[in-house]
């Protein structure tokens, strides 16, 4: 879902390259400093002084710039682990609300403007039910079997966030209103159908979703809106229901002023 940043020093060939250049560098300079020094030499001198020249860049230059390269990479590589943690949510491996808000709101103001996708929002059915009947840890595991079940429905290039509690949120580019029904059925069902057997009887999962599709590019506040709206109306239709609707047909017209 994220394409890894590749620039810096992370790989092994990226810090022998750094080490033999930073060496090389030192060393011409070296050679340069010593011709320059020792012009007036005859040449057997001028010619151990250039050995020496090249000879301290290599005992002393490589060695620093090998340690140096490797406590950069090591510096680089805690640095996209932190980076990492700081999008991620830890139960279920989704971005946490912040990066997911963050993504969809930056995607949205670099895309053109006949964009087009939708905000799903998702929401956990009767979830205190499962806390109350088999205990929190248990409903851990269920919020991790519903968080892989939504990512098993998607496509490459969609994104899931985890919003808070039992609540998630997909963004779905380049999807018009029917494929994006077609993609939240999907989640519903694959909520519906995972396997979770507490205390070693099945009890079936559910979710309830709200979608926005859109042709033109709109903002993240409206379609979160929209969508939330939507995620009631599944809500009190029953429940392990999809909802989702146009921006151009939502009922509200204040949220349509707002894209
Ligand atoms: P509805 O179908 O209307 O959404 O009902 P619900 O029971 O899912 O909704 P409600 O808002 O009443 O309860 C949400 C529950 O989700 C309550 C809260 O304890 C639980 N919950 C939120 N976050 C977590 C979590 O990280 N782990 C666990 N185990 N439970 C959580
Ligand atoms: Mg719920
Ligand atoms: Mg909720």
């Amino acid at each position: 879902m994220q394409t890894p940043h590749k620039s810096g020093l992370q790989t092994w060939a990226q810090v022998a390259e750094w080490t033999l250049l930073g060496t090389f560098v030192c060393a011409i300079v070296s050679i340069a400093v010593n011709l320059t020094l020792f012009q007036g030499l005859d040449n057997d001198a001028r010619l151990r002084a250039l050995v020496s020249a090249v000879l301290l860049p290599v005992i002393f230059a490589f060695p620093l710039f090998l340690y140096l390269g490797l406590k950069v990479r090591d510096l680089e590589s805690v640095n996209r682990r932190l980076s990492f943690i700081a999008r991620t949510d830890s139960l279920t491996s989704c971005l946490n609300r912040g990066a997911f808000t963050a993504r969809i709101e930056a995607l949205l103001a670099e895309a053109p403007e006949n964009f087009s996708g939708a905000l799903l929002m998702i929401d956990a059915d009767n979830f205190k039910a499962i806390n109350d009947a088999y205990g929190h840890a248990m409903g851990d595991e269920a919020l991790t079997i519903i968080a892989r079940s939504i990512r098993a429905a998607l496509r490459t290039g969609d994104l899931v966030g985890r919003m808070g509690g039992e609540e998630f949120a997909v963004f779905l580019p380049k999807v018009d209103e029917r494929q994006a029904a077609r993609i939240a059925e999907r989640i519903r069902h694959c909520v519906n159908t995972a396997d979770f057997n507490p205390e070693g009887r099945a009890h079936p999962l559910s979710v309830s979703v709200g979608g926005a599709a859109f042709e033109d590019r709109t903002s993240f506040s409206a379609l979160f809106r929209i969508a939330d709206r939507q995620l009631y109306g599944a809500k009190k239709a029953g429940r392990n229901f999809a909802a989702i609707v146009h921006v151009g047909d939502a009922p509200d017209i204040a949220l349509r002023q707002h894209a």
